[in-house]
């Protein structure tokens, strides 16, 4: 019985996680790629990196996939997608840390000011700006998951006051912990930066639309590292243009790459990534991902399970 690589990967991005895979691979499993020829029946595992919607039901024997991306969202929209079969996401702390560093480098940027400076700069404008310190702004962090727990916690030790929000009630040390209806209110009220780090599911698209930038203090600062379909892409055009939001740092979009005609790239209220927040690593993330493996095949619980009833 085999364990398969499938992705919508490059034969670069293949042959790349193959070598680290093989490096990791326990004694006595096979490794197979979907670029090469396979027997389908003998493949019990799949490694998966956005697989092409329909491929994995094509596998009749498969019982455990195992994701080497953090978000699974687009391959949950597969409609033939398995559902019965247990899978896995990745937790990785080479990609914590990657997340960590790109939302406190956006955090940052907009505290500093660095958008209105850029500016300035274009002008030969010299001119001051007052600055207030970490402690007098609040930073609202939706998701404290692997991601956005990590961030809060690195945000916060820098000195802003930080608040995040969960959908199960949490205790994290430093941090204002809110869930609910009643916790997003009072987070989104209070959050002079708002970062996003949600799973995209059902109940989270189009979670940054006019509604919550209306409810957010005037002149907020928006960071997006989850997904672009979080984004109401119109409704932020509105409020920068309203000033109830000030500047946005976005590393997803609805359509990647962003067209070169859209609106963003040359918004000045806009910072654009093209979605290089955190990447899997295949260097760790292979050897994580078939620890889980090794974890399932021995009959052992595995770690960082998708609950298909909640969508993450
Ligand atoms: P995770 O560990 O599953 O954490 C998700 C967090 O969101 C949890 O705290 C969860 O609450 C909360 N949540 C989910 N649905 C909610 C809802 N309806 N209301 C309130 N809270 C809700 O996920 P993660 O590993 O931190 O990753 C988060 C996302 O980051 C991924 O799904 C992916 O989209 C994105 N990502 C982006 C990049 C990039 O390069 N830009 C890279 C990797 C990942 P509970 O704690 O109560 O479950």
């Amino acid at each position: 019985m085999s364990i398969l690589l499938i992705g919508s990967l490059d034969d670069d991005e293949y042959a790349e996680w193959k070598t680290h895979l093989l490096a990791h691979l326990p004694a006595g499993e096979t490794l197979v790629l979907a670029t090469e020829p396979h027997d389908v029946d003998a493949v019990e595992i799949a490694l998966v990196a956005n697989p092409p919607h329909g491929t994995l039901a094509r596998y009749p024997q498969l019982r455990f996939v195992q994701s080497l991306w953090a978000g699974v969202d687009r391959m949950l929209l597969d409609p033939a997608f398995p559902r019965a079969i247990p899978i896995a996401r990745l937790v990785d702390p080479a990609l914590t840390q990657a997340m960590v560093e790109c939302a406190l480098a956006s955090v940052l940027l907009l505290h500093r000011q660095f958008p209105a400076y850029g500016r300035q700069q274009a002008q030969a404008d010299w001119r001051q700006l007052a600055q207030p310190l970490a402690a007098q702004r609040r930073v609202g962090v939706l998701g404290l998951g692997a991601l956005g727990g990590a961030c809060a916690q690195a945000i916060a030790a820098v000195g802003f006051p930080v608040s995040g929000w969960s959908r199960a009630p949490k205790a994290i040390a430093g941090i204002e912990c809110l869930s609910g209806a009643d916790g997003m209110d009072r987070l989104v009220a209070t959050s002079d930066i708002l970062v996003n780090l949600l799973p995209l599911t059902p109940d989270t698209a189009g979670i940054l639309d006019a509604r919550l930038f209306g409810r957010l203090p005037r002149g907020a600062g928006l960071v997006n590292l989850a997904r672009g379909r979080h984004l109401v892409e119109a409704d932020l055009l509105a409020a920068l243009e309203a000033g109830q939001v000030s500047h946005a740092v976005l590393d997803v979009f609805t359509q990647e790459p962003l067209p070169v005609e859209h609106p963003f790239w040359a918004h000045p209220g806009i910072t654009v990534l093209p979605h290089v927040a955190a990447y899997s690593a295949p260097e760790s993330a292979a050897r994580i991902a078939l620890e889980n493996v090794a974890r399932h095949r021995a009959g052992q619980p595995t770690t960082a399970m998708v609950d298909l009833a909640r969508g993450y």
